[in-house]
């Protein structure tokens, strides 16, 4: 994390310069892989302290203490650093990010056991499906339970799309959740006490 938070590797081609935007520890059993941190993440350093973080914390299931706890949260974007906004929004992620920092931080995460993959650039490199559109492999979210999880970018960008596919709100989110109280262990909690232990 040290090496990350030091890196410029693609100083010159951020408007806003470098800032990673980054949460991990070899604790973590659930990772986070979204886009690239917008403008009002790159402001604060906070990873999702925006609208779509609202609304990602809420199809997780989890408390902000929770999300934000690295020891139980890792949140890995494609790209660490904000890549500045274009005509149509914020553009892709830095290209030269993934390959740099990947697999070498992955490394680090021994215990991770759901990946939620979030939007299209996170799920070309986690759940490449050569021919398959992004909405056919979030369609097929259930086959890739337990230990991965396609899901849209919460954005309120993609409200539209949302509207269009009420399935996943209403199917894919309450297994989404069911999935990350496995992975955390909090599901143990949960049946402890219903049995009364
Ligand atoms: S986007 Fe990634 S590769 Fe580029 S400067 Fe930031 S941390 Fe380094």
């Amino acid at each position: 994390m040290r090496d990350v938070r030091a890196c410029q590797a693609c100083l010159g081609a951020l408007p806003h310069g470098v800032r990673p935007v980054v949460q991990a520890h070899p604790d973590a059993r659930v990772l986070l892989v979204g886009q690239a941190p917008g403008r009002k993440v790159h402001a604060s350093g906070v990873p999702f302290d925006d609208a779509s973080g609202e609304r990602l914390r809420g199809w997780l299931g989890m408390t902000r203490d929770v999300f934000y706890d690295p020891h139980q949260v890792a949140i890995l974007p494609m790209g660490f650093c904000y890549p500045g906004t274009g005509h149509s929004g914020d553009l892709p992620p830095r290209p030269e990010c993934a390959p740099l920092w990947r697999e070498r931080l992955l490394a680090f995460l021994p215990d991770i056991r759901l990946t939620v993959v979030i939007g299209q650039h996170a799920q070309r490199h986690h759940l490449p499906e050569p021919g398959a559109s992004f909405t056919e492999v979030v369609t097929g979210w259930a086959g890739y339970l337990p230990g991965a999880m396609p899901i849209p970018h919460p954005s309120p960008r993609n409200n539209a799309w949302l509207k269009r596919h009420p399935w996943f709100e209403r199917d894919a989110v309450p297994a989404l959740q069911a999935a990350v109280a496995l992975a955390l262990g909090h599901d143990e909690g949960v049946s402890r006490r219903a049995s009364g232990r």
